[in-house]
C-alpha cells in the first residue's frame, strides 16, 4: 500500500469508531454495507448534541430552542437538495426510508389508476419496490409488469437488466414506471437516464429507488430526469428512521396527502381541511427531526469520500477490490456469482452476492462470524430475483469506501478456511 493512500485509509477509517471493534475476539471487518453503513464520529456527535442542546419540536413553536431544531432539520433538507442537485427545497420529502418513500408514491398516485393499468417494475427489484406496487395494484384492480434480468450470460448470472425490452413493456397502459439504479443483489448500475429518456417520450412518470445508488454514484436528479428519487439516511453514513423523497413539484402538488396529521395542514375545521404547501403536505407528525437533520454531516461525510485526493484514493483502491473480488469468485469453479458485468463499461459496486455449490449461506455467514467478519445471508429482501437465479439464499459481502484491500482478502482467506470445514 502506498504512503498516500495508507494514510487516507488510517485516516478515513479513524472517523468512523465502529471500525475499530472487535467481534468473536476478532478485529471487526464489516461487509454488511449494502444493509446500512458504519456512522462517522461526525454524525455520531451531531447527534448526541443535537439531543442534548437542540432538541425541541420543529416548525411548532416560537421560543430559541425549537427554532434551533427547525433550523437544523431545514438545514439538512438544503443540504440534500445541494447534494442531488434538486431544484428547490420544496422537492424533499422527509421520510423514515426509501421504504416509506416508495411507499408514499406508490400509494397516492395509483389512487387513480383503473382496471387494466399498468405499472412497470423491474426483475432486480428490493421487496421496498415490488409489495407497494402490489398493494396499490390490487386496490385498484391495475397490473404489474416487470422488466427481465438476463440471466444466463457467461460465468455467474449476470443479472443485467434487458434495457432491450423496455421501449415494448412501455405501452400506452403503463401508468408509472419504477426503476432500482443499483441493484443490492447484483451491485449493477442500471442505466436509468437513458431509460428514462424513453419513458418521458411517453410521458409516463419514473419513480427511481436510489437506496444503493446514492451510496455508490454521484446523483443529479435533474440530469436524470426522473420524477420520483428515493433513499434511506442509514446507508449513506446517516440516522436510521429517516429516507428521503425527491419529487419534480407538479407531480407532488397533484398528489394527494399520504397520512393526515399535525404539520402537514393550513387549516383544520370538523368538516375541511387544508393542507401546507410543499414539502409540509407530505410530513404529517413529528418527523425525526433529529435524524434528519444529522443527513447535513452524513452527506458531508459522503462527500469527504467521493471528492478530491481523498475520493481519487478511495475510488482508484475501490476498483481494485472490485476487479480482485471478481477475479477470485469468477475463477472459482464451485462458486455462483450473482451479477457480472458483462463490458469493462458497465458499472459495478462492490455488492458481491454468490452461492457455493453444496454449503448452505447461512452456515458459511455463522462461521466468518466467528472470524470477525460481518456479511449478511438469505434473501436480502429480492427473493424474486434470487430465485430467478435459482437460489433460495446467498451470501452478500458489500464494501463500502472505508473498507480495505486488506480486508477483502482476509475475507476471501476465511471464505476459504469456512468452506473446508463445510465440506
Ligand atoms: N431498495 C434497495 C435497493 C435497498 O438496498 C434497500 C435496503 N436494503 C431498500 C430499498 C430499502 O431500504 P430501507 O429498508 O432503508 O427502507
Amino acid at each position: 500500500m502506498s504512503g498516500t493512500l495508507k494514510d487516507i485509509i488510517a485516516r478515513t477509517r479513524e472517523k468512523v469508531p465502529a471500525l475499530g471493534l472487535t467481534m468473536n475476539g476478532q478485529k471487526l471487518v464489516y461487509l454488511d454495507n449494502a444493509a446500512t453503513t458504519q456512522k462517522p464520529k461526525q454524525v455520531l456527535d451531531f447527534i448526541q448534541k443535537a439531543l442534548t442542546e437542540n432538541n425541541a419540536n420543529v416548525h411548532r413553536s416560537m421560543y430559541e430552542l425549537s427554532d434551533r431544531a427547525t433550523t437544523a432539520y431545514e438545514a439538512a433538507r438544503k443540504k440534500v437538495c445541494e447534494f442531488i442537485n434538486a431544484p428547490s427545497v420544496e422537492n424533499i420529502i422527509f421520510t423514515s426510508g426509501t421504504t416509506a418513500s416508495i411507499n408514499l408514491v406508490a400509494d397516492t398516485f395509483c389512487r387513480s389508476l383503473s382496471i387494466g393499468d399498468v405499472i412497470l417494475i423491474e426483475a432486480d427489484s428490493h421487496h421496498s419496490n415490488i409489495v407497494p406496487w402490489q398493494l396499490a395494484a390490487q386496490r385498484v384492480g391495475a397490473i404489474i409488469k416487470v422488466i427481465p434480468t438476463d440471466i444466463f450470460c457467461g460465468r455467474g448470472k449476470s443479472g443485467r437488466l434487458v434495457v432491450e425490452e423496455v421501449e415494448k413493456l412501455l405501452t400506452d397502459r403503463v401508468k408509472i414506471l419504477a426503476l432500482t439504479h443499483i441493484s443490492n443483489i447484483t451491485g449493477l448500475h442500471n442505466p436509468v437516464k437513458e431509460i428514462i429518456s424513453v419513458a418521458r417520450a411517453k410521458k409516463i412518470p419514473v419513480l427511481v429507488d436510489g437506496a444503493q445508488g446514492v451510496v455508490h454514484s454521484k446523483v443529479d436528479v435533474q440530469a436524470m430526469d426522473c420524477d420520483f428519487y428515493a433513499f434511506s439516511a442509514h446507508k449513506i453514513y446517516g440516522a436510521t428512521g429517516v429516507g428521503v423523497l425527491y419529487g419534480k413539484k407538479e407531480l407532488l402538488e397533484q398528489l394527494p396527502p399520504y397520512m393526515g396529521g399535525g404539520d402537514m395542514v393550513e387549516t383544520v375545521s370538523y368538516e375541511k381541511t387544508t393542507y401546507a404547501s410543499l414539502p409540509l403536505k407530505f410530513e404529517a407528525g413529528t418527523p425525526n427531526f433529529i435524524g434528519a437533520a444529522s443527513l447535513t454531516p452524513a452527506l458531508e461525510f459522503a462527500e469527504y469520500l467521493f471528492s478530491g485526493d481523498v475520493g481519487e484514493t478511495l475510488k482508484a483502491e475501490e476498483q481494485k477490490i472490485t476487479q480482485y473480488m471478481l477475479d477470485i469468485l469468477l475463477r472459482d469453479n464451485d462458486v455462483e456469482l450473482y451479477g457480472t458485468p458483462e463490458t469493462q463499461n458497465m458499472g459495478k459496486s462492490p455488492i458481491f452476492t454468490f452461492n457455493i455449490k453444496g454449503i448452505n449461506a447461512g452456515d458459511i455467514a455463522q462461521l466468518l462470524d466467528k472470524m470477525g467478519i460481518a456479511v449478511r445471508s438469505g434473501m436480502m429482501c429480492a427473493e424474486p430475483l434470487l430465485n430467478s437465479f435459482g437460489a433460495t439464499s446467498a451470501l452478500r459481502a458489500s464494501f463500502a469506501p472505508y473498507n480495505t484491500m486488506e480486508e477483502a482478502e482476509y475475507f476471501v482467506s476465511c471464505l476459504n478456511r469456512a468452506r473446508k470445514m463445510l465440506s
